[in-house]
């Protein structure tokens, strides 16, 4: 099977975000739909006593788009308008599908060792269930499946690996989301349907993927040329450690608008008149 090659490599840009939450983001949302499904990849690093409080993300709306956090280190607090309240704790993964519409707030915390780590992607819908009723797949860490294979640990949130499969399900662009931890001198190979487009974010080390060094911290694109994508780590260095990110994209059009992402500019309008008419939440 042929490994897939690099499209290109994306060095994520620092954006304030929120109320002042300092972030490194790598994919926005944008018209041109180049990473379909995925609309958009944060990564939430306060590693720097210097950045100051952390002021978090106050209530907000979403409509017509999956958020997916996944916590390595501190803390989120969350609460929504359907009355869920909780702590996504390291380890933990929430993936929350906005459909039609929720309004929430994500408060980010230090953890014990004063740091906070983790990611959120969002994940398009199609066109057919941007009007849903929202849903939540919470997960907590230890439900969680890790797979052990040669040098490599993997975390297994969806998608599925040697029979194995990763608790979140049901979801339409039928994603992979796994975390991968490779030990020096390994190799990681996973197969991948034609057509999926592929990212992989490397926060940790360094490694070959498709035969091209890729360090820390860059977001891999994938072309679609082959049939697995595979990664080589040096046995010089300390590993690679990476969220590898897969899924079937829709190729519909979409407009997107702040936390929106609809297909049409009246889709775009209706979110706002429900937002003002205090008809958005049902
Ligand atoms: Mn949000």
């Amino acid at each position: 099977m042929n490994n897939r090659t690099i499209s290109h490599i994306i060095n994520p840009q620092l954006v304030i975000e929120g109320a002042g939450v300092l972030l490194r983001r790598s994919v926005s949302p944008r018209a041109s739909n180049e990473y379909d499904p995925f609309l958009l990849f944060d990564h939430f690093a306060f590693n720097n006593p210097q950045e100051g409080p952390i002021r978090g993300f106050p209530m907000h709306p979403h409509r017509g788009i999956e958020t997916v956090t996944y916590m390595l280190d501190g803390s989120v607090n969350h609460r929504d308008s359907l009355g869920n309240a909780g702590v996504i704790g390291a380890g933990d993964v929430q993936w929350m599908t906005s459909g039609r519409g929720i309004m929430h707030e994500e408060m980010p915390r230090r953890g014990e060792s004063g740091n906070i780590y983790g990611f959120q992607l969002w994940v398009n819908l199609p066109a057919a269930q941007k009007m849903d009723q929202p849903r939540y797949q919470e997960v907590n860490s230890s439900s969680i499946p890790i797979i052990k294979k040669g040098g490599a640990t993997i975390r297994l949130v969806a998608g599925e690996l040697d029979g194995v499969n990763g608790p979140v399900t049901e979801i339409a662009a039928a994603p992979l989301y796994m975390e991968v931890k490779l030990a020096p001198a390994s190799k990681f190979i996973y197969p991948i349907p034609s057509g999926h487009t592929t990212l992989a974010y490397v926060f940790e080390g360094a490694a070959e993927f498709g035969g091209q060094i890729v360090e820390s911290v860059s977001m891999v694109v994938f072309n679609d040329d082959g049939g697995q994508i595979e990664v080589t780590s040096n046995a010089a260095g300390e590993g690679v450690q990476f969220m590898l990110i897969s899924g079937a994209p829709f190729k519909e059009p979409i407009v997107p608008y702040g936390p929106f992402v609809m297909n049409t500019a009246e889709e775009i309008q209706q979110a706002i008149q429900d937002l003002r008419n205090g008809t958005f939440v049902k």
